[in-house]
């Protein structure tokens, strides 16, 4: 079926049509499995399961309903064969590079991407012996160019944090793909599945900071890890297994409970940030506005080609007169929470350079067009007549 019923019934649904809908004491909302271990019927069986943890639940760090159900769902979503969740973006993020790369392999990502994302790159995998390069994934010719014989990864977050700049991913799995043994990631978090499809496009696995807009209310920290069954079960034995990034049951089911609402929760979303963008764009102490939908963005054309039903709820601002302009502003704000995150359904003002990006030197920051006056909209849905007004207020205090 479609997005918005897909993202309600998806499973569930697959369950009534084929007679076998029994959930546990007919609970028209999952219970919350809030247990660390399970009883094993009998000898045999633990034995069994304890070998099998993909068929039952032994212990919650290997499994557990409510996340069976997330995982599910996920799947589905990003039409993948299968899922895994974890207790946070970073720890979907660090699993999957782990179940990729080894000692003594090179890997290649993007020159604009989450900070403790290029942090794991470079201060985590440098110590295992794997090299890296950094480069623009908006040209796909400069990722092929990266390529070595001992490439293993080829890491692409899109649209990228902060400054929204878009990879084209079908074009680079295509480049990818001529190397036998490189996989490509692909981040999605800001788009989740409502606006694209990774896997669809060629990538070989997808990861979200489900913190962000899968959950949308900012209530729990959380990610998720969508690919073929074979590489999730990697990712669960040996990795989640040893590293330990379990997501909790209950944040697993207050995920299902935002997860409801995300199609109509991106639509509003993409309404309101196209809005603000346009009204920013002509704004007199405003230099340049970075969003996907305008049609002065660099990479615009890929934007409208990858992503469908809209260009998300995110944007970055240079305003004129650098970091005591962002001061004023930041500070005067009322509607907007000065806060880091993302993808919340209120609208959230941070300050990318000094707060999501201050892993990065300034001279990295700067040729990768993260500007001391660039603040980070995550653009909520509230009425966008006063997000305006509340942005125009704090501006006129500059
Ligand atoms: C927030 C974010 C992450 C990290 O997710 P956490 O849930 O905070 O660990 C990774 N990638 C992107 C693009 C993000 O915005």
């Amino acid at each position: 079926m479609k997005f918005n019923t897909d993202v309600l019934h998806a499973e569930q649904l697959h369950a009534r049509l084929t007679g076998s809908y029994k959930p546990q004491a007919m609970a028209h909302v999952s219970p919350i499995y809030q247990t660390s271990t399970y009883v094993l019927e009998d000898f045999d069986t633990a034995v069994y399961l304890n070998q099998h943890v993909d068929e039952g639940f032994v212990y919650t760090r290997f499994g557990n309903p409510n996340n069976d159900e997330l995982e599910k769902k996920i799947a589905h979503l990003e039409h993948a064969e299968a899922a895994i969740s974890l207790a946070s973006g970073l720890g979907a993020i660090s699993t999957a590079v782990m179940s990729v790369v080894k000692a003594g392999d090179h890997v290649v990502f993007g020159d604009v991407i989450y900070g403790c994302s290029y942090a794991l790159f470079t201060k985590v995998l440098t110590k295992l012996g794997i090299t890296y390069t950094r480069v623009d994934t908006t040209k796909v010719e400069e990722v092929e160019k990266a390529i070595q014989p001992n490439t293993s990864l080829v890491y692409v977050e899109t649209p990228a944090n902060p400054t929204l700049k878009i990879s084209d991913i079908a074009a680079i799995a295509q480049a990818v793909h001529k190397h036998p043994g490189i996989t490509m990631i692909v981040d999605s978090t800001f788009a989740s599945p409502y606006l694209q499809n990774p896997l669809d496009l060629g990538a070989d696995m997808v990861v979200h900071s489900a913190t962000k807009y899968l959950c949308g209310h900012g209530t729990v920290t959380a990610g998720v890890i969508a690919s073929t069954k074979e590489r999730i079960d990697h990712c669960r034995m040996p990795y989640l297994q040893c590293f330990g990034a379990v997501l909790d049951p209950f944040a697993a089911w207050q995920l299902m409970q935002g997860m409801k609402t995300l199609g109509v929760r991106m639509e509003r979303h993409c309404e309101n940030a196209m809005k603000v963008a346009r009204h920013l764009e002509n704004h007199p102490k405003v230099d340049r506005v970075y969003y996907p939908g305008l049609e002065s963005h660099p990479t615009h054309e890929i934007a409208k080609k990858q992503m469908h039903n809209g260009f998300g709820g995110m944007m970055s601002v240079d305003i004129k007169g650098g970091m005591d302009a962002v001061r004023t502003v930041m500070n005067s704000v009322k509607v907007f929470s000065l806060a880091t995150s993302l993808g919340n359904v209120d609208s959230l003002i941070q300050h990318s350079p000094s707060m999501s990006h201050f892993d990065m030197s300034p001279e990295e920051r700067y040729a990768s067009e993260i500007f001391d006056g660039q603040v980070r909209l995550s653009i909520g849905i509230e009425d966008a007549d006063d997000l305006i007004a509340d942005l125009d207020q704090a501006l006129a205090k500059i």
